[in-house]
């Protein structure tokens, strides 16, 4: 039996997972170009792997039914890579939210209760068992800690690193340094990317999307949303070890002194990709001094920044059929939650493949 050869565009976080989730069906002969010479130098290299899934305050719709399915696929996705390639991948268990608003308690209060029906855990500590349970944190500018053991953070580009690696363990082939510009139409049957057939293409290209989308008379228009982050030295012996998040800002503990803060969130004014602004980075270090005041004396490392891929005039993600293109799958515009959501997309793609791509019709090929 002839394979499919199915063509994935972009090896960030949300090419790589397609590519290894995908390449368990022996249906599929996978290749994965990227223009880049490596994985994880897009968006993917610049964030910071926090996984917000439980403690986000949805209960119930898509935005929620995407979290839940791929919390579930995460917690036997990490222990695979780590066997296949028998090293671990970095990263936390569990998340602490640290909410300042007073009026917030009763919120938190509800959302405990339906996750609790949901099968989550969430557990609201007062400012003095804050004080108790995290060193160095300014208790007393919180209401209320949440801890939430289901969710978790993942180093983003060792994990990108170990789906590509376990890919090609699998039999995907992956080129670097291969810009995608040229798309044609190959007769019923399929495409043709830069001169290679396909039977099917997945479009997961991150903000490249929307170039590649108008050769094919689609507009998936998207805006650069600029973060920029810090890796810093903590001073002291006292760094807290839990991965947290206060008013949207992210502190991710790497070893015993030194940790990622971030990110910031710069809006461009429309589609073009704005300059990074060291002040930007200031105000996000002077805001943070103020939940963790130990950050006064650390010493900055490391400064960052990348662009996430956000869709213009409908929601994150978007993951669907052509209808014009009707072998073709768009998956990508992940904005703020690419990694949380590589995952699942890689699971709805897949639902996709199969309702197009009956086991019959794979034979017949
Ligand atoms: C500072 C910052 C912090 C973040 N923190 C988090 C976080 O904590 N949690 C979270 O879930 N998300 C976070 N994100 C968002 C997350 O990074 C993105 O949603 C995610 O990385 C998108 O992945 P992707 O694979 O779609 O895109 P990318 O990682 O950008 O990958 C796209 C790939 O496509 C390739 N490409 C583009 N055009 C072409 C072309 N024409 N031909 C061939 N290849 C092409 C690129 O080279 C690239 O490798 C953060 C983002 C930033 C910037």
């Amino acid at each position: 039996m002839s394979k499919l050869r199915l063509i994935i565009i972009g090896a960030g976080a949300i090419g790589a997972c397609l590519a290894y989730e995908l390449s368990a069906d022996p249906r599929y002969q996978i290749t994965v170009l990227d223009q880049a010479a490596s994985p994880a130098t897009g968006a993917t290299g610049a964030a910071l792997g926090v996984l917000i899934g439980v403690l986000c305050q949805r209960t119930k719709g898509r935005f929620w039914q995407l979290r839940q399915r791929t919390l579930a696929r995460y917690q036997s996705l990490i222990p695979e890579l780590e066997a296949a390639m028998g090293q671990p991948i970095p990263g936390h268990q569990g998340l602490l939210k640290l909410v300042t608003d007073p009026t917030e308690r009763e919120g938190w209060e509800q959302l405990q209760a339906i996750r609790r029906q949901q099968g989550y855990e969430l557990e609201l500590w007062d400012p003095s068992e804050l004080r108790d349970r995290v060193s160095s944190v300014a208790a007393d500018r919180f209401a209320l800690a949440v801890w939430s053991p289901c969710d978790r953070q993942v180093d983003p580009t060792t994990l990108t690193l170990a789906l590509v690696k376990a890919a090609q363990q699998r039999g995907v082939e992956f080129c670097f340094n291969t810009p995608v510009q040229t798309l044609q139409r190959n007769g019923d049957r399929g495409l043709s990317v830069e001169g290679r057939p396909c039977d099917w293409l997945i479009l997961s290209a991150g903000l490249g999307s929307t170039a590649i989308a108008q050769q094919l008379g689609l507009d998936l228009p998207m805006q650069p949303v600029l973060g920029q982050a810090l890796r810093l030295r903590w001073p002291n012996n006292r760094l807290p070890q839990q991965v947290m998040t206060a008013e949207d800002i992210h502190l991710v503990p790497l070893t015993d002194r030194e940790l990622w803060l971030g990110a910031t969130v710069e809006m461009p004014p429309d589609q073009t990709a704005i300059a990074p602004q060291p002040e930007y980075l200031d105000t996000l270090r002077s805001r943070a001094v103020q939940f963790w005041p130990d950050l006064q004396q650390a010493e900055v490392l490391q400064a960052w920044q990348g662009y996430r891929p956000r869709p213009l005039g409908r929601p994150a993600p978007v993951i669907e059929h052509l209808t014009d293109w009707p072998k073709v799958i768009v998956a990508t515009a992940h904005y703020r939650n690419g990694l949380l959501l590589a995952p699942v997309t890689a699971a709805i793609v897949q639902e996709l493949l199969a309702a197009a791509v009956p086991p019959s019709t794979a034979a017949m090929i």
